[in-house]
């Protein structure tokens, strides 16, 4: 007997979340081709007043700014007078990104997240920290000693502000959006400070943003663990679109309709991937990219979200540069090296230990090292052009 309505009772859930993805379903229908029709409006409305005097922006809407700052992370959003940020850019990008934020009229930010200690995550904050009233600060546990991430926290100190180290599954409020913590600070991720990265998902009404900093295929696994249902209609595409990140579960449980990748024009890693463009090429998803349309605004009045530019269609691949000769992107040397690398303490250029080139090396200048490529590069190494490390 109990077990028959236990079975009833799945029927009728099983039912429910039936009816309620063919709902989903249309909601997307409409909103791709309401696209094309409100995009007008959306083009240059960053700095509208609206009736209640709002003035970054129009009331029931959520704006997500992808701020072209090169090679790096820089996302304002603001929702209902409210604003955060997610990550500064680059060091020399943090004057940029105050500018930025004063044209929009702000002056408080309801959350500065630091997604990770990287230069091109945190590099501008100190800047933006210093110069606006920031009610939240949220870092990564994961530090480094450098002085980008010693200028952050100095910043931090000058102002007398407390840093938040968010937990899995804390929920937060930005105007009438809330986001939700989807990474676990928990984890050990050895060296790799990629895959600490703080990553959210930003709910407004019917419509959902995911960011993940730059975790890497383990931190989206993880995540995948925690959460069964991380469907989103835009996500900020992992680390600038490299193929350490965005694999193919990752991609598919997501399944957004838009993306957006930041990455610097000809920048020096070769981002975004070539094997990441082709899978979003196939699963038909729209592309946006700060490399090729500079800043780029999303707005959402919670059921369609609109955009400041149409799509990018080149589905092109960055050029990996190496010593200002240029090497085409090639997938066979994408594939994840798990040695250690071996560096020359001289030329500081770091080769994979099978290279032909660690043969003739001397003795003295030799050095073994179990810190990653994008590390290695970091510390003013770079990869030797013959083993392509
Ligand atoms: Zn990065
Ligand atoms: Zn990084």
């Amino acid at each position: 007997m109990r077990r028959k309505s236990i079975l009833i009772i799945m029927l009728f859930i099983i039912l429910g979340m039936l009816l309620g993805c063919s709902i989903n379903k249309n909601n997307e229908d409409n909103s791709y081709s309401q696209l094309n029709e409100s995009e007008d409006l959306i083009l240059g409305g960053s700095n509208e007043t609206d009736s209640a005097g709002n003035l970054y922006e129009g009331a029931g809407r959520l704006q997500v700014h992808f701020i072209d700052v090169g090679q790096g992370d820089c996302t304002l959003i603001t929702c209902k007078n409210e604003a955060m940020l997610i990550d500064g850019g680059e060091n020399d990008m943090g004057t940029y990104v105050q500018n930025y934020l004063q044209k929009q009229g702000i002056t408080k930010l309801k959350y500065v997240i630091g997604t990770h200690p990287d230069s091109d995550h945190i590099g501008g904050l100190d800047v933006v920290i210093y110069k606006f009233e920031c009610t939240n600060i949220l870092l990564s546990e994961c530090t480094k000693a450098t002085r980008t991430y010693e200028d952050v926290i100095s910043s931090i100190n000058a102002k007398g502000y407390n840093i938040t180290y968010p937990k899995l599954g804390d929920v937060y409020t930005l105007g009438d959006a809330i986001f939700t913590v989807i990474t676990d600070k928990d984890n050990d991720y050895g060296e790799n400070a990629n895959n600490y990265s703080i990553g959210i998902r930003l709910v407004y009404g019917n419509n959902s943003f995911l960011f993940t900093g730059d975790g890497e295929e383990k931190a989206e696994n993880d995540i995948l663990s925690n959460y069964t249902d991380i469907k989103s209609d835009v996500y900020k595409l992992g680390h600038h679109g490299s193929s350490t990140s965005n694999t193919e579960a990752f991609l598919n449980a997501v399944s957004p309709e838009y993306t957006v990748i930041s990455c610097g024009e000809a920048n020096e890693y070769g981002h975004p991937h070539a094997e990441v463009m082709n899978r979003l090429r196939a699963m038909g998803v729209k592309v946006f990219r700060t490399d090729e349309q500079g800043t780029i605004i999303a707005t959402s009045d919670g059921n369609t979200v609109t955009w400041s530019c149409s799509p990018s269609e080149t589905w092109k691949a960055g050029e990996r540069t190496v010593n200002s000769e240029t090497l085409y992107y090639d997938e066979q040397a994408e594939d994840e090296y798990s040695g250690n690398y071996i560096l020359n303490k001289s030329s500081k250029k770091f080769h994979k230990a099978s290279c032909e080139g660690v043969n003739s090396m001397s003795e003295k200048n030799k050095e073994i090292s179990s810190l990653d490529s994008e590390k290695l590069i970091e510390k003013g190494y770079s990869p030797c052009g013959l083993c392509n490390p």
